[in-house]
């Protein structure tokens, strides 16, 4: 019987080999003892309330081939679609009045979004919300456009690093992309000022224990202000249509980890979570996430944005969304939060 490793106390750095310990342990005690402290960490810190962004996903045009995703461009079932400014001013109308204080605009790389069309972009979308923030997730561009949407409005930045292992980058995307370009951009987007999320898909084809503790250990060292962490899922049309999806066991020991690792840290209970178990979301909170983020974008186009098969279905519109997410969160003892949900200040907790 392999030694129980012990729960880290929050702010602990821990070795490679705790963190595949604690991930990958066949007790499944640990998964509750985690989330237990993580919980108790997170509820310090944040509280009960949890932030509620408002995501869409304006376009599935994708200049890329990461060989995971469904969007990617050899893709030639991908249904593709690009919402005008129009469209996109309409979303954020529809979350801020129920109360969403952060927009989240997440797509493809995709060639016909310049940087001036996202520059007019922002602007417009800061002008009729200024209390509100606005997050980009549209993947690599370069400094100069990193800066552009940064001064025309944008405060903070998705980009997974997707794994911290180059030969397992390698194996994930095609030849042309490379894991020294995604480290440029993470350290540019730092630099610029813009909140910055990085993470990982767990259960990723060929990814083996030791790179998810080497992910964890990149994190804990570049300190991200948020972190995007959700299980692997296939999609039918992509080389990867016969792996395994992630688990959800690991995902909530990794959500728990990462809680304690970097407390103040804002972490989500993804989608890739809860399209994989019902109560993915409630139990992402559970072990220690503080964000949820909702889909604002029209119905019409959620089912063209597929990353991954069977994708939790959404009907709803905003309000329905709002409504029905709030009443779940408090049958569960928390509390969806009207703010733009800014990290709280970096804790020194050791
Ligand atoms: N194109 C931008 C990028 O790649 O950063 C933003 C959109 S991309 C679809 C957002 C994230 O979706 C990626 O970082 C990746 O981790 C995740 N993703 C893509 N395919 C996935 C899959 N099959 N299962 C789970 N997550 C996936
Ligand atoms: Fe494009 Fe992002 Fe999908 Fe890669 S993960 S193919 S960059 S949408």
């Amino acid at each position: 019987m392999l030694e129980q490793p012990q729960v880290p106390t929050p702010g602990a750095r821990l070795s490679r080999e705790e963190v595949e310990s604690l991930l990958f342990h066949p007790d499944a005690e640990i998964t509750a003892s985690l989330a237990r402290a993580a919980r108790q960490i997170r509820d310090r810190i944040y509280g009960r309330g949890v932030f509620i962004r408002g995501l869409i996903e304006f376009t599935s045009f994708c200049k890329n081939n990461c060989l995971y995703c469904g969007l990617r461009r050899s893709n030639a079932l991908a249904e593709r679609y690009r919402l005008s400014p129009e469209e996109i001013l309409e979303c954020c109308e529809d979350g801020y009045r129920v109360g969403m204080r952060t927009f989240v605009l997440q797509g493809g790389e995709d060639a016909y979004f310049t940087r001036k069309r996202m520059t007019d972009l922002l602007q417009e979308i800061k002008a009729r919300y200024p209390d509100c923030a606005i997050t980009l997730s549209i993947g690599e561009r370069s400094s100069e456009e990193y800066q552009a949407f940064f001064d025309a409005g944008a405060e903070r930045y998705l980009l997974r690093h997707e794994t911290a292992t180059n030969a397992h980058y390698r194996f994930l995307h095609p030849p042309e992309m490379h894991l020294s370009n995604r480290m440029r951009c993470l350290k540019e987007l730092r630099r610029i000022g813009y909140q910055v999320g990085c993470g990982m898909m767990v259960g990723s084809p060929g990814q083996m224990p030791e790179m998810l503790a080497r992910d964890v250990e990149f994190l804990r060292a570049f300190m991200p202000e948020m972190v995007g962490l959700g299980p692997f899922i296939p999609h039918r049309q992509t080389p990867f249509a016969q792996e395994k999806a992630g688990s959800v066991e690991t995902t909530l020991r990794l959500l728990s980890l990462v809680r304690l690792m970097l407390p103040s840290v804002l972490l989500p209970a993804t989608t890739a979570l809860s399209t994989l178990d019902g109560e993915g979301r409630i139990r992402g909170l559970d072990a220690g996430a503080n964000v949820v983020m909702l889909n604002l974008s029209p119905q019409s186009v959620r089912k063209k944005y597929s990353l991954y098969d069977g994708k939790a279905d959404c009907p709803d519109d905003a309000r329905t969304i709002w409504r029905e997410f709030s009443a779940t969160l408090e049958q569960n003892g928390y509390r969806a939060v009207v703010s733009r949900g800014d990290p709280a200040g970096k804790e020194e907790i050791e």
